[in-house]
């Protein structure tokens, strides 16, 4: 069984990692630490497929916050396209306008300080500190907290997030700084690639023979069953379609425009504009049209 600081654990992990990373453009060299951090926002819920595009299209348009600061956030919000959870655009947006302002248009290498930024959470500190910067420090996501479940602690599933996610990680850690950072990301892609929710591939994974899990003969799940997030049908599609419409207009859209979306519920198509209202992605034009943030 995996335990603290175990030279097995990383071994066998780091191993692997060196042949199974996969290439993504934020991991390459060179790339900068605010186009990691973007790619960290782009990646929350979003798979890699979807922000693979988007992200290099930001990397050529946006090569420092203060340029991106400089432009209207109705642009990043219609530049962020079809991501998904579209206050991450805005959010993103203030956060540039800080590190601009206030941080001479870098980004903090250190976990405490980036918590201090808008929009970005302990995920997202963690993941900036260590991938971009090579800090020693625990990242704790879905797919980490999967591995930990099983490999750690024998369980098919991980539990709800607890305080004891983070002090799990960071006792695997190596304690060789460098080592540690990649550490984290090998941990993280293990968890994408092989000890996936479904149907595991144990006979492929590096940390098979130390795994609690294996070890135990695979016991069920008796916990809870997973919920699936479902998103036909949901505010959350009525709002994109919504938004939709506004990306591909030059121009604010008469009310008339968007009652064309979704015209099966009409209370539902109204709760989710009321909502984009008042999360500021969408604003009210003094001629009583729509459109998105700052383009009224
Ligand atoms: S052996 Fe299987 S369950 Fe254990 S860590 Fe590897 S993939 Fe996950």
């Amino acid at each position: 069984m995996p335990h603290a600081g175990s030279a097995d654990v990383a071994a066998a992990l780091l191993g692997w990692f060196d042949s199974a990373e996969r290439d993504l453009p934020w991991r390459r060299k060179g790339v900068s630490p605010w186009h990691i951090l973007v790619s960290e926002i782009m990646l929350q819920q979003t798979p890699v497929v979807r922000v693979q595009p988007i992200w290099e299209q930001w990397v050529q348009r946006w090569p420092t916050p203060s340029a991106m600061a400089a432009d209207p956030v109705g642009d990043i919000v219609r530049a962020w396209g079809k991501l998904g959870y579209p206050r991450r655009a805005m959010r993103l947006h203030e956060c540039a306008g800080v590190l601009a302002e206030r941080f001479d248009d870098t980004v903090p290498d250190d976990v405490d300080t980036l918590l201090t930024l808008p929009g970005i959470g302990d995920y997202t500190a963690r993941a900036v500190a260590c991938f971009a910067y090579g800090q020693a420090v625990p990242v704790v996501d879905t797919n980490v907290r999967r591995v930990i479940a099983r490999a750690v602690h024998g369980r098919a599933e991980p539990g709800n997030p607890s305080k004891t996610d983070l002090a799990d990680a960071r006792s695997l850690l190596p304690p060789q700084r460098r080592r540690a950072a990649r550490f984290s990301a090998a941990l993280m892609e293990l968890g994408a690639l092989v000890c996936v929710a479904r149907e595991p591939r144990c006979e492929n994974c590096p940390l098979r023979s130390q795994c609690r899990w294996q070890q135990l003969g695979r016991p069920a799940h008796t916990g809870p069953a997973r919920k699936v997030q479902k998103f036909a049908g949901t505010d959350r599609q009525v709002r994109g379609l919504l938004l939709d419409v506004l990306r591909d207009s030059d121009s604010p859209v008469e009310r008339a425009r968007l009652d064309q979306v979704w015209p099966t519920d009409p209370h539902q198509r109204m709760r989710a504009l009321d909502s984009l209202l008042t999360d500021g992605l969408v604003e009210l034009t003094a001629a009583g049209r729509y459109a998105l943030p700052g383009e009224g």
